[in-house]
């Protein structure tokens, strides 16, 4: 991918030392964003697919370079995985969101990704009580969305800790699900509220396959208990169908591309003068 490449020969300049040097480079790159405030923030709207209503909105991280212009998470989150850096960015999105959502007028839900490496190196349940208590966001109207990694070891440690944050009163959202090895099984014992259906699956709509797929994780999520949303919703003839089989959100470019929060109509509360 072009792009791709364009932040890669930018940071590693094959001119310029080994691998090594080059993640370092890339690192060091990272970590100075975190201080110098070059992540910010884009809103996507999560929608009622009966009413059309914003339900909820997911927070998606970019980082601005002054040199390298805007760059993908695609690019970057993987590599702050590796290096840790994920927990100090995990740390400032969680507060970030929190506090831009706290101050909208608007009741919805706010969704934050939560890597599977934020929960091995850092302490996630203290991250998200701290940045609830730092801006007074309702954890009653947090999701936290997880991928299918953060099961692989098997580790009791992580459910209690998805236990610790359903507690707080935040849900736990499965995201990109259907992607992974291991979906069923597991759906049922683990604390998960919500499945996030993942855009390969609505991509390909309509797909005779595709929509086996589809209506099997809402029946099952239903007899479960468990939300659905959609991703990659792009087209109408997607969202009609969703709506039709009983998909009650949907998320995508059909509704809006993740956003400015003013550009999807969330303002700041107003502050009554007297
Ligand atoms: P994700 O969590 O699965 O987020 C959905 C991605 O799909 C977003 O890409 C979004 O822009 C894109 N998308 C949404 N609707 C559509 C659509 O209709 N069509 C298509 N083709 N794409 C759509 P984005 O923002 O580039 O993020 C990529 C990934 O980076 C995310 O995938 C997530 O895994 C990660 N990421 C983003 N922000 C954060 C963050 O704050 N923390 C962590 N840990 N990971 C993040
Ligand atoms: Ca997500
Ligand atoms: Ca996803
Ligand atoms: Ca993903």
């Amino acid at each position: 991918v072009a792009r791709r490449g364009g932040i890669r020969s930018a940071v590693f300049d094959p001119g310029h030392g080994n691998r090594i040097e080059q993640r370092r480079r890339l690192d060091l790159a990272l970590r100075r964003a975190l201080t110098d405030g070059q992540f910010f923030l884009l809103f996507q709207p999560q929608v009622d697919l009966a009413s059309g209503t914003m339900v909820g909105v997911e927070a998606l991280v970019r980082w601005q370079h002054p040199e390298f212009g805007l760059v993908s998470p695609a690019e970057f989150v993987p590599l702050a995985e590796e290096t840790g850096l994920i927990v100090g960015l995990g740390d400032w999105v969680l507060r970030e969101a929190c506090r831009q959502a706290a101050g909208w007028d608007w009741q919805g839900r706010l969704s934050v990704n939560v890597s599977a490496a934020q929960f091995r190196l850092g302490d996630v349940v203290g991250s998200v009580r701290a940045a609830l208590e730092s801006t007074g966001f309702p954890a009653s109207r947090l999701d936290l969305e997880i991928t299918e990694t953060l099961f692989v070891d098997n580790d009791a440690g992580i459910v209690a800790a998805l236990e610790q944050l359903q507690a707080l009163g935040a849900r736990i959202a499965l995201d990109d699900f259907g992607t992974g090895y291991s979906s069923l099984s597991y759906l049922a014992r683990l604390p998960i509220d919500k499945i996030k259906i993942d855009q390969s699956f609505v991509r390909g709509l309509p797909d005779p396959q595709r929509e086996v797929i589809v209506e099997t994780v809402l029946l099952m999520a239903r007899r479960l208990g468990k939300l659905v949303i959609a991703e990659g919703v792009e087209t109408d003839e997607q969202r009609r169908y969703l709506a039709t089989v009983g998909c009650p959100i949907g998320q995508g470019y059909l509704f809006a591309r993740p956003s400015a929060p003013e550009a999807i109509g969330l303002r700041s509360r107003q502050v009554d003068a007297a």
